[in-house]
């Protein structure tokens, strides 16, 4: 019975320490954002839930997959309904065309800024959205809001001209990576690099590029993703330095370099690099940390269009949850220990082992006096 206590105490402790950071941090001024609002929650599914009850359309077609269809003529709106009405379902008060979540008229403008977050083309967001949500004319309502988002049509981009020559494909996960610079953007360089066989981007500031404040930012990306076998690069002074090549052989990577004037040479990874280059231009004043974490995180959730597998999928073996997963009634949010009843709680005048987190480390038998709650608690 000591270490449930052990544990208990011990996370307290750790609770106390992160908000003491995080208000720290909070006292900085924050320039107001003109995209990202963090305070509006994602829709969740009790949200979907009692605006499908809200909704004329869907509370019509909820009861009818409760209750069975008409057999007659139905009004025209009822159609793409009826067409899909053995793949609709219904699951805590949502309704579901497969495993996508139908959403209510009054929640999608919310759901396509979120689906727009880090302001992805129509493509991404469509297959973004596949893996969550559906109500008819979608794909329409999606190619209409990138229309009329101002930053995308102000940077939008060029088609690619030549043809991409092809890299052999590559087998594993973080195998081959491209590595370019990109800015400045917001007064940084970028340094991104691209998974080739998953198009993972990693984006870092840079105060400088010299090929030491390279091999810096490289060790901290390849602390989480392991190294790759190869790198490919342009020719880039602080690239082919010594410092630079030097830090690759010791770790045994190879190093291939491309012209920079033919960027095609990259392959299906130059696109990655180029949507996240897009990505940086798109970024505008503001809280470029926070659009450049909203930015990464959609990349690495979003399936790519042809494989329908994202970023994180390939690389991580998993998907990762984001806002839209909240959306979805299936989703079960992990519940701290505390508030499940699971965790051991005590009663006052109980001996129990206490252990001292703070100075120096004493761990002793002790009478509980008093609880005082947020895991404060007296001894003798
Ligand atoms: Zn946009």
């Amino acid at each position: 019975f000591i270490w449930p206590f052990f544990s208990h105490f011990h996370r307290s402790q750790a609770i106390v320490g992160n908000s003491g950071r995080r208000s720290s941090v909070s006292a900085d001024p924050v320039p107001p954002d003109d995209q990202i609002d963090d305070k509006q929650s994602p829709v969740s599914a009790a949200d979907v839930a009692w605006y499908t009850t809200k909704d004329k359309i869907l509370c019509q077609v909820l009861d009818w997959v409760r209750r069975g269809w008409p057999l007659g003529q139905i009004n025209s709106e009822f159609l793409p309904y009826k067409t899909r009405q053995h793949e609709l379902s219904t699951l805590r008060g949502c309704l579901l065309w497969g495993t996508r979540v139908v959403v209510p008229v009054e929640l999608r403008r919310q759901v396509l800024a979120t689906l727009h977050n880090g302001h992805p083309g129509v493509a991404r967001m469509k297959a973004l959205g596949r893996s969550y949500l559906w109500w008819p004319k979608l794909d329409e309502a999606i190619a209409n809001w990138v229309a009329d988002c101002q930053q995308c049509q102000h940077t939008s981009s060029a088609p690619p001209k030549a043809p991409v020559r092809e890299w052999e494909l590559p087998r594993a996960p973080w195998s081959r990576v491209h590595l370019d610079f990109a800015g400045p953007f917001q007064g940084h360089t970028f340094m991104i690099i691209v998974d080739a066989y998953s198009k993972w981007v990693e984006l870092v500031a840079m105060a400088s590029t010299t090929a030491e404040a390279v091999v810096r930012a490289l060790r901290r990306v390849f602390a989480t993703h392991g190294l790759p076998d190869l790198i490919v690069t342009d020719n880039g002074p602080q690239l082919m330095s010594a410092t630079f090549q030097t830090y690759l052989a010791r770790h045994g990577i190879r190093h291939v370099t491309v012209a920079p004037f033919r960027p095609a040479g990259n392959g299906l990874a130059e696109r990655a690099m180029r949507s996240a280059k897009e990505a940086l231009a798109k970024l505008g004043p503001g809280d470029w940390h926070t659009k450049l974490a909203t930015y990464l995180l959609a990349q690495h959730v979003t399936p790519c269009p042809t494989t329908n597998r994202s970023p994180a999928e390939l690389l991580m073996g998993r998907r990762l949850r984001t806002d839209l997963d909240r959306l979805h009634p299936d989703y079960v949010p992990e519940k701290p220990l505390d508030s499940s009843g699971r965790a051991r709680s005590f009663q006052e005048g109980e001996w129990v082992y206490a252990q001292n987190y703070g100075g120096i480390p004493v761990g002793c038998r002790a009478r509980l006096l008093r609880l005082r709650g947020h895991g404060h608690t007296e001894f003798s």
